[in-house]
């Protein structure tokens, strides 16, 4: 089965970016792909050797008043249907709720997430990535997606799995 890799995060976090690095644009096929919905943004990408399908998602804002208000449906829809789930952070803005609460929906659902500090262009890694280790879901990833640094060490760790 091909892997299916759900980009999840706030708004204008990068995800569209990193999508668009990642696929040659070319959106997938998603008939030719049993259980994916027509509804998310879908792209075929081939990147070190490997072929996944990744879904792009509109984001997920964040309010105080739950989970279920915060998380838009296409994102839980995407998140179901992902192997693995590639969690974006803005550096430059820091850890906010609405990141603590995509954390705790990604962790009760079990799915193998890796967190991906974007953004960090122009910041010291080290600096950039320290506020995003409370969410307690292992190794930050560092990119700027707009010029795709930290996008192969990110895609070597995550592809490994497959
Ligand atoms: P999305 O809402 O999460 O899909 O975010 P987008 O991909 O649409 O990006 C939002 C904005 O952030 C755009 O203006 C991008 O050009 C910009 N952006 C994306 N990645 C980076 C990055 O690594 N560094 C910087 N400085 N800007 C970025
Ligand atoms: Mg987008």
């Amino acid at each position: 089965m091909i892997p299916v890799i759900a980009l999840v995060g706030r708004p204008n976090v990068g995800k569209s970016t990193l999508f668009n690095r990642l696929t040659n644009t070319r959106d997938a096929i998603v008939a030719d792909y049993a259980g994916l919905t027509r509804d998310r943004k879908y792209g075929e990408a081939n990147y070190l050797d490997h072929k996944f399908i990744l879904i792009d998602t509109g984001g997920i804002s964040g309010d105080e008043d739950g989970i279920d208000e915060v998380m838009a449906e296409q994102s839980l829809q995407a998140i179901a249907e992902a192997d693995a789930v590639l969690f974006l952070v803005d550096c430059r803005d820091g850890l906010s709720p609405a990141d603590q609460m995509i954390a705790k929906h990604l962790r009760i659902n079990n799915k193998k997430t890796y967190v991906v500090a974007n953004k960090v262009d122009g910041l010291s890694f080290d600096v950039a990535v320290a506020p995003f280790y409370e969410l307690g879901m292992g190794e930050i990833y560092p990119t700027t997606a707009s010029h795709g640094r930290g996008v192969k060490s990110l895609m070597t760790e995550v592809l490994a799995e497959f």
